[in-house]
């Protein structure tokens, strides 16, 4: 048996650990070039109103297409990007180009709304508020129509300069979403207090929609507690027609997922501006 701390130990996890740290390094340098590289792109994902099953704005998606690696997902590339302070650049492309993407698209459909997803490490970066409000004045799109998102984990884990960054991008128009809402941590009351206009329920709690009495019994109690704060509640990961109905008609009027509509590359939202969602219940 190895003593606690000897030798033996570190020679038996040495090569797995340094395999580790060879990936996380040459990951961070494959994505270091990636911008500059043009490999980046986005997926646009709609956001449907649930009574009439109308598109009505879309959630940008990151993907990255690496050369090397082939598609290379949100969850593998972004905890590296925060890491290595890439996401700062990173989500300025994002933001950038999501709005002048969604501002073309408002000149067939007034009123399209563009959600863009917010590192918490973004949300406290000095100069982050007017970086933002000046890429959307130059694409064009008022700050009104976009809604950033952030998720619990950011808002609880430092949550005064958080909160000071949220009333500074309210003021300017811009709307705040708490993504993934129900994994994280919030307590209530400091939930009352947050200055946000709207909850993303997690896709966890529309899975389990299947459907207990117990299951569908909670997810209406979240959705009642959007309601009561005020906010406008989006059911996250809708994937088949049963969860669909479920969310009707527990009252949600806003829906995103798999059975509504994929991400969708660019060129595949403009049709779904014109007529109503593919979409057919089964
Ligand atoms: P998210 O913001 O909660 O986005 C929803 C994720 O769920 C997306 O995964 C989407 O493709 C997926 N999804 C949508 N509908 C369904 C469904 O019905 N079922 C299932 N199982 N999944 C569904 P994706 O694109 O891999 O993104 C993962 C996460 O990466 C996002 O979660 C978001 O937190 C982050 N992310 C993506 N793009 C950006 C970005 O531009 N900036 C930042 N900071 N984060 C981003
Ligand atoms: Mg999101
Ligand atoms: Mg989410
Ligand atoms: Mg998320």
């Amino acid at each position: 048996r190895a003593k606690k701390d000897g030798p033996g130990r570190v020679v038996v996890y040495e090569p797995a650990m340094h395999a580790a740290a060879l990936d996380y390094l040459s990951l961070r340098a494959d994505l270091q070039r990636a911008l500059a590289a043009g490999e980046f792109a986005l997926q646009y994902q709609p956001l449907v109103r649930l009574d009439v099953e109308s598109v009505v704005g879309v959630e940008a998606l990151l993907r990255w297409h690496s050369p090397e690696r082939g598609v290379v997902t949100p969850s593998e590339f972004l905890p590296i990007a925060e890491e290595s302070g890439l996401i700062s650049e990173i989500g300025q492309w994002v933001l950038a180009n999501s709005a002048r993407q969604v501002a073309a698209w408002r000149r067939r459909r007034p009123g399209l709304t563009l959600n863009v997803n917010v590192s918490g490490r973004e949300l406290v970066r000095p100069g982050f508020v007017e970086d933002v409000t000046r890429i959307l004045a130059a694409a064009g799109l008022p700050t009104n129509a976009v809604t950033l998102e952030l998720t619990e984990s950011v808002l609880m884990s430092d949550p005064q300069p958080a909160v000071l960054a949220l009333n500074r991008l309210r003021a300017r128009g811009l709307q705040l979403s708490i993504d993934d809402f129900g994994t994280g941590y919030s307590s209530l009351a400091y939930l009352r207090d947050l200055p946000v206009d709207e909850l993303k329920v997690d896709r966890a709690f529309i899975a389990r929609t299947q459907l207990t009495g117990r299951d569908m019994a909670l997810l209406s109690s979240i959705l009642e507690l959007g309601h009561i704060l005020g906010l406008r509640v989006v059911a996250e990961g809708i994937e088949n027609a049963a969860q669909l109905e479920a969310v009707q008609k527990l009252g949600c009027s806003l829906g995103q997922g798999f059975h509504l509509q994929r991400p969708l590359d660019p060129a595949a939202i403009p049709p779904l501006l014109e007529a109503p969602p593919a979409y057919r219940a089964a």
